[in-house]
C-alpha cells in the first residue's frame, strides 16, 4: 500500500524529514491548495500568490525527480478546501492508510493533523539548526532565557566565525558598530525581484479573483517562487548588499522600504534555502575580506540566534502563548493598521509599504507599529493576526513570539528582559520621518505633540507596578518622577485625550 507523504506550503525543502522517510517507487506526495490556510487570517494577497506559486513549482520539482504527487489546486472541484479534508479524500483515492508529515510550524495545524483519522507520523522539522529537544535541554534550569547566550551556542555549534573555541574578532557581538541611522544614496543597491512567468502570472489572476478584499496590492509581484530564484536572490544579497547590512541594520528612510536588508526570510521560511547555506555564503564574503566583521556577525546572529531562538520558545511554550496578555492590553487595532489616513509619518511609511509589498524590515515591525501597538496598549490577539496577515514571511512559529514576546511583552519577559518601548525621539534618531510629520517630535505635551511622546509616558506610567523595579527602567521612573507634577498631568491627561480620538475612529 502507498503512504501518503504531506508537503506543506511551507515545507518547500527537497530534503524535508517526511521526503527523505518516504519512498518514491511506492509513496505518493500529497500538496493542497485550500480556502482554510488561505483565510485563515486575511492574508495579505502577494503572500497568498507567492505560497501557491513556490508550491506549484516545487510540486513539479517533485515530479521530476520521480515523485508521484497529487496535488490540489486552489479552484478544483473536488477540493475540500483543508489539509485534513484533502489527506482522507487522496487517502481513499490511493488506498493508503498511513500519512507521513513533517511538524507543521503552527499549532492550529499540528491539532488539525492529530485530529486526521490514518495512521500518522509526524516527524521532526530539521530544517532548523536547533532540535526542539536541544532548545528545551538549553532552556531547562535557567532562569532566563537570553538570546545572547544561546547564540553563542550556535556560533559553538555552527563553528561559523570561529576560530578555535573563541568567537572571531574576539568578540561574539559587533553591534556596537551597528546600527547607524542611514543617509540619501542613490547608488544603494535594491534586493533582486523576479519577474513573473507565465504559471504566476495566472496564480496572480487566481488570486485577484478569490482574495478581492484581502488587504495589500497584488502586484508589483517580484519574490523568489523557486528554489534557482532563492538562491540568486543569496548571492545578489551577499555580493552587493550585505557589506552595508549591520550599518544600516535599524535605520529607517522614507521611500527606502528595503534600505540593506536581505528580503531573505520569505524565501527561508518557505523552505526554498537553508539556514546553514545562507550562513555560509555571508561567512565566505567575511573571510574573503569583502564585507566588515560586524556586517557579517550581524547577519549570522539573526538567522542562527533570533530565528533558531524564537522557534525554540514558540516550541516550547506549546499554543497556549498565542493566547497570553500579560499587560492585559484591550484597545481595538484601529484603522491606521488597515492604511487609513494619518498624520503620523512613520505609520504611514510603515503601513504603505507593508500593503504595497507586504515587507516592512525588523526596525518597522518592531519600533513603529510594534512600539504603537504596546504603547497605546493594543489587545494582542489582533496584533497578532495582523502581522501573521499582512507579512510575505509571517508564519505563526516565527510571527506569534516576535509579535507576543518581542514587541508586546505579552509574555510577561519570557522572550525580552524588558519591553521595547520607545519615545518618538528613537525614531527621530533612526529615521527622516519626523522632518515630513503632521506632528512634531520634539513637542512633548499640547497641541501637535508626537503621540509617541505622550504614549511612552503614559505606558510607564500606567505599568508602574510591573516595571519600576526592572533594573533596566528604572532610571526612566526616575526621569518622569523628577518631572514638574503639573507637567505630568498635562501629558497623561493628552494621552488618554489622543487615544480616546483613535477609539472613536477619527483620523490620527
Ligand atoms: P534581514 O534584516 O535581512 O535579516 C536576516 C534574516 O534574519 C531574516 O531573513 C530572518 O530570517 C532572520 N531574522 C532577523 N530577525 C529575526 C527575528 N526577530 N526573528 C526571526 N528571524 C529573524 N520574521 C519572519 O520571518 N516572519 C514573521 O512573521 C516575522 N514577524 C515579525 C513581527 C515583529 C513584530 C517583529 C519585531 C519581527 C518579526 N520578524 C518576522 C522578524 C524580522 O522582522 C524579519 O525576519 C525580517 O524583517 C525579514 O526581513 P529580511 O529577510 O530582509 O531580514
Ligand atoms: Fe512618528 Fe512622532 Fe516622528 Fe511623527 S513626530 S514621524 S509620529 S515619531
Amino acid at each position: 500500500k502507498p503512504r501518503l507523504i504531506l508537503v506543506l506550503g511551507d515545507q518547500l525543502s527537497e530534503g524535508l524529514s517526511a521526503l527523505r522517510a518516504g519512498d518514491p517507487a511506492r509513496d505518493v506526495v500529497v500538496m493542497a491548495e485550500v480556502m482554510a490556510e488561505g483565510t485563515h487570517v486575511p492574508h495579505h494577497p502577494q503572500k497568498i500568490a507567492m505560497f501557491l506559486a513556490a508550491m506549484r513549482k516545487f510540486a513539479e520539482a517533485l515530479a521530476r525527480a520521480g515523485w508521484r504527487v497529487l496535488y490540489s489546486r486552489l479552484d478544483d472541484a473536488q477540493n475540500s478546501q483543508s489539509i485534513p479534508g484533502e489527506l482522507i479524500r487522496r487517502a481513499a483515492e490511493t488506498g493508503a492508510g498511513a500519512v507521513i508529515a513533517t511538524q507543521p510550524g503552527d499549532w492550529r495545524l499540528v491539532r488539525a493533523l492529530e485530529g486526521v483519522p490514518l495512521d500518522l507520523s509526524v516527524l521532526p522539522d530539521d530544517r532548523f539548526l536547533c532540535s526542539q529537544e536541544a532548545f528545551a535541554a538549553w532552556a531547562e534550569g535557567r532562569r532566563e532565557l537570553r538570546m545572547e547566550y544561546f547564540y553563542r551556542e550556535m556560533r559553538r555549534k555552527t563553528g561559523l566565525m570561529m576560530e578555535g573555541d573563541q568567537p572571531a574578532g574576539g568578540r561574539w557581538n559587533f553591534d556596537a558598530e551597528n546600527r547607524k541611522p542611514a543617509g540619501r544614496d542613490l547608488l544603494r543597491p535594491s534586493p533582486l525581484r523576479f519577474e513573473p512567468d507565465g504559471e504566476v502570472e495566472a496564480v496572480l489572476a487566481l488570486v485577484e479573483a478569490r482574495f478581492p478584499a484581502h488587504f495589500g496590492r497584488l502586484k508589483p509581484f517580484g519574490w523568489a517562487v523557486t528554489r534557482d530564484q532563492a538562491l540568486r536572490q543569496l548571492e545578489h544579497f551577499a555580493a552587493h548588499v550585505l557589506p552595508r547590512f549591520g550599518a544600516e541594520q535599524d535605520a529607517m528612510l522614507e521611500g527606502e522600504p528595503w534600505l540593506s536588508h536581505s528580503t531573505l526570510s520569505a524565501a527561508l521560511n518557505l523552505g526554498l534555502l537553508a539556514p546553514m547555506e545562507i550562513c555560509l555564503r555571508v561567512e565566505a564574503e567575511w573571510k574573503a575580506g569583502r564585507v566588515p566583521i560586524e556586517a557579517a556577525e550581524g547577519f549570522i546572529r539573526q538567522v542562527i540566534g533570533w530565528r533558531e531562538y524564537v522557534r525554540g520558545i514558540w516550541a516550547l511554550a506549546g499554543p497556549g502563548y498565542m493566547d497570553l496578555n500579560a499587560l492585559g492590553a484591550a484597545r481595538k487595532l484601529p484603522p491606521v493598521y488597515w492604511g487609513a489616513p494619518t498624520r503620523m509619518a512613520c505609520m504611514a511609511a510603515a503601513v504603505g509599504q507593508t500593503r504595497d509589498l507586504a515587507y516592512a524590515h525588523h526596525i518597522q515591525r518592531l519600533m513603529v507599529t510594534g512600539n504603537f501597538a504596546l504603547l497605546a496598549g493594543l489587545d494582542p490577539a489582533e496584533v497578532q493576526a495582523w502581522y501573521l496577515a499582512v507579512y510575505v514571511d509571517a508564519l505563526e512559529w516565527v510571527e506569534a513570539p516576535n509579535v507576543v514576546g518581542m514587541a508586546l511583552h505579552a509574555d510577561g519577559g519570557r522572550l525580552a528582559s524588558k519591553p521595547y518601548a520607545a519615545s518618538g525621539a528613537y525614531i527621530d534618531r533612526m529615521s527622516d520621518h519626523c522632518r515630513g510629520c503632521g506632528y512634531d517630535v520634539k513637542v512633548k505635551r499640547g497641541a501637535g505633540a508626537c503621540p509617541f511622546n505622550l504614549l511612552y509616558w503614559d505606558f510607564l506610567n500606567r505599568h508602574r507596578e510591573r516595571f519600576a523595579r526592572n533594573p533596566r527602567m528604572g532610571q526612566m521612573y526616575r526621569v518622569w518622577d523628577r518631572m514638574d507634577e503639573g507637567h505630568r498631568a498635562a501629558v497623561l491627561a493628552d494621552a488618554a485625550a489622543w487615544l480616546s480620538r483613535l477609539d472613536r475612529g477619527e483620523a490620527v
